[in-house]
């Protein structure tokens, strides 16, 4: 439910309300919008009693959230969500841009990088320490030492880090080099992950499943804002279909669609999304034209020699270029694109 205190409420009539909506055995979560402060009452609904609340005074009016998913539901907050993570906006009329490699696999290569991306304009170095890779065999990552690197790459660069955690035993050694935890597509249902990045205070970007509906997405996010963490951001990296040109299948409408239903920010990953170099460039113009908050996409010193997704990462130059059409897009929609 979502409780709308009146304009005249006071501090005190909140207060009230909020207890009011705790001794129903909810739990409330105030929401300070530019005109109005609103209380989410959430939790079992099928409570008796929440009429009562409209009594309560400074309420307006008490109404329900018909989205399943409620903290995350634009009926809850009208006004679309900022997120800013040190140099990463995403969101507002900032078009946040994360880029990096597959995997951390030398000081070379992540310094390398985050020094080329940080030149042609990136918001955030991204790059994976702990890596989900559908093989036991293939290279699973750098692991701590390669979070040392990211907060190397942070300290030269002042570029914030985007890193994934793939095991909630793992969140608070993750969250302690990084500013954003990444939860991978193969991690999105993962509720015990959710819950625990959703008790750390960074940034959390959660990735949406290759199989899951946007519903069970969006449930996923709430998993991380029920559980007390309101910075989260959404991103759309492909979905597996019939169709095997593409590694996945990367549909863009889900940016303007979500912007609908929710007010958190969603950014586009055209890397895994199409799985191939040469289209990352088209499809990053395309998210931003789309209204995407961000990007977040693959580049590597060397990609014919990495150790992971070199077929969809881009070279220096290729980032370059690709940053240089952004820009005539960004500019199209009055948009900052990137760093400052
Ligand atoms: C990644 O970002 O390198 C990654 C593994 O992404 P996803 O979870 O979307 O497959
Ligand atoms: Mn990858």
């Amino acid at each position: 439910m979502i409780v709308v205190m009146k304009s005249s409420a006071t501090e005190q009539d909140i207060m009230a309300t909020t207890k009011n909506i705790e001794a129903l055995g909810l739990k409330a979560v105030k929401i300070e919008g530019t005109e109005r402060t609103v209380l989410a009452a959430v939790g079992d609904e099928r409570i008796a009693g929440i009429g009562s609340l409209e009594s309560s005074p400074g309420v307006d009016e008490v109404l329900p959230i018909v989205a399943p998913y409620k903290l995350a539901s634009r009926e809850l907050k009208p006004e679309s969500t900022t997120s800013t993570t040190g140099s990463l906006i995403c969101g507002g009329n900032h078009i946040g841009v994360i880029a990096g490699p597959c995997s951390i696999e030398s000081e070379e290569q992540l310094m390398s990088t985050a020094r080329a991306v940080k030149a042609a304009g990136a918001s955030a170095i991204r790059g994976g320490a702990f890596k989900p890779r559908t093989s036991p065999y293939s290279f699973q990552g750098m692991k701590e030492e390669g979070l040392k690197l990211l907060a190397q790459a942070r300290e030269e660069t002042g570029l914030a880090v985007v890193t994934e955690v793939v095991s909630p035993d793992d969140v608070d050694l993750v969250s302690e080099y990084s500013d954003v935890l990444q939860i991978g597509a193969r991690n999105m249902q993962n509720y015990r992950l959710l819950e625990a990045s959703g008790k750390s205070t960074r940034t959390v970007l959660l990735k949406r499943g290759p199989s899951a509906t946007i519903n069970e997405w969006l449930l996923a996010a709430e998993y991380i804002l029920d559980a007390g963490n309101p910075n989260v951001i959404l991103c759309e990296r492909g979905v597996r279909t019939f169709e095997s040109h593409t590694r996945f299948t990367l549909p863009l409408a889900t940016v303007a669609f979500v912007q609908q239903k929710t007010h958190l920010p969603v950014i586009v990953d055209p890397s895994h999304g199409t799985g191939h170099t040469y289209l990352v460039p088209s499809m990053s113009r395309a998210a931003i034209a789309a209204g995407a908050d961000g990007i977040i996409v693959e580049v590597h010193p060397n990609p014919d020699k990495a150790l992971s997704d070199g077929y969809q990462s881009m070279t220096f130059p290729q980032f370059d270029d690709m940053m240089t059409g952004c820009q005539k897009i960004a500019d199209a929609v009055e948009k900052k694109l990137g760093c400052c």
